[in-house]
């Protein structure tokens, strides 16, 4: 970012650009040796049920405790592992971590069922053996296959070809359930939605960020969107919720499932498995 950066012409730009390329290069070896030392980590965020107000789920989201830079956030690093296709090993470590992990607490809760989501990028879903992998997580952790969910962005299911298509079936064919991540952030068209075998749709934390305000047409597209997936049979998990206001109008939607700072932010793994143990009884805060 030239501009940002303060940098006018080519000159005064290049030194900065090959400092970003110096340290880009660094963090791509750090991450490279943490994947392979098992020095990443998985933060839970739950899923919580607004008819029953229980945490029904966790959505996993990695983390990287970096020895010099501190805890590097996901958005900072997945695109590397993206452009080195490192996200497919890393991928790979996150489901198998989370299915694990999964399996752990239902049955420290005497089984009660916990619905686990792990995020995919298109790199992962575009790899031919992507559900014979994610076959073979399942079998390795004895996670039963109708418990997790993959979620995958727009931009998964915006190519809309027959390779996509066929690997959505046989990812589906697994039991396992399908949501579209961010939803309505992307441009695509919505016919996609009748084609491909979808279960979930997460409504951005955009729209949810309008929610409780006094702008009527604010909460117009979050209630089109409720209303969309009911009537493609779908369901509705609202993201990014962080005030009492906007689990009120969602409540009033109709959306079934909501996460957010106002139940939890992201948690360790030894948090998130006392609020699962916990969340049998309803936290008096989260009811209306
Ligand atoms: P996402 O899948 O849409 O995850 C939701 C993000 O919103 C998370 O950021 C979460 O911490 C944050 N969030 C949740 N509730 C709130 C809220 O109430 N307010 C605000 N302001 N933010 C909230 P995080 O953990 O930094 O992850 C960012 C993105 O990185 C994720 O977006 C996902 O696209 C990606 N990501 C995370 N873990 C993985 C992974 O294991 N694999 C892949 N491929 N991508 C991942
Ligand atoms: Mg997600
Ligand atoms: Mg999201
Ligand atoms: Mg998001």
């Amino acid at each position: 970012h030239a501009k940002a950066a303060g940098g006018g012409t080519f000159t005064s730009y290049r030194p900065q650009m090959q400092e970003g390329l110096v340290e880009r290069l660094e963090l791509e070896n750090d991450l490279r040796a943490a994947l392979e030392n098992h020095d990443l980590r998985l933060h839970y965020q739950p899923t919580v049920d607004l008819d029953t107000s229980q945490v029904v789920g966790f959505e996993a989201l990695v983390r990287w405790p970096h020895p010099t830079r501190g805890m590097i956030n996901p958005l900072d690093f997945i695109p590397i592992a993206e452009a080195t296709g490192m996200i497919v090993p890393l991928g790979r470590w996150v489901l198998q971590e989370a299915c694990r992990q999964a399996v752990e607490w239902s049955a420290a809760a005497g089984g009660r069922p916990l619905k686990m989501s792990v995020n995919v990028s298109v790199r992962q879903f575009d790899q031919p053996d992507f559900a014979e992998t994610v076959a073979a997580v399942l079998a390795e952790t004895g996670m039963p296959a109708d418990r997790l969910c993959l979620e995958m962005t727009e931009s998964v299911l915006m190519t809309d070809t027959e390779a996509n298509l066929e690997q959505l079936v046989r990812l589906k064919a697994l039991g396992l359930t399908l949501a579209i991540d961010d939803f309505g952030t992307g441009y695509s068209s919505l016919a996609y939605l009748r084609r491909f075998p979808v279960d979930t749709l997460k409504i951005d934390r955009s729209f949810v960020e309008r929610l409780g305000g006094v702008l009527t047409g604010d909460t117009a597209l979050t209630d089109t969107i409720v209303r969309l997936g009911k009537s493609l049979g779908m369901a509705t998990v609202a993201e990014g919720i962080e005030e009492f206001g906007q689990l009120a109008a969602l409540r009033e939607m109709g959306c079934g499932f909501a996460q957010g700072y106002y139940f939890s932010r992201p948690v360790p793994a030894s948090e998130a498995g006392r609020l699962f143990l916990e969340g049998a009884d309803t936290p008096a805060e989260f009811a209306v």
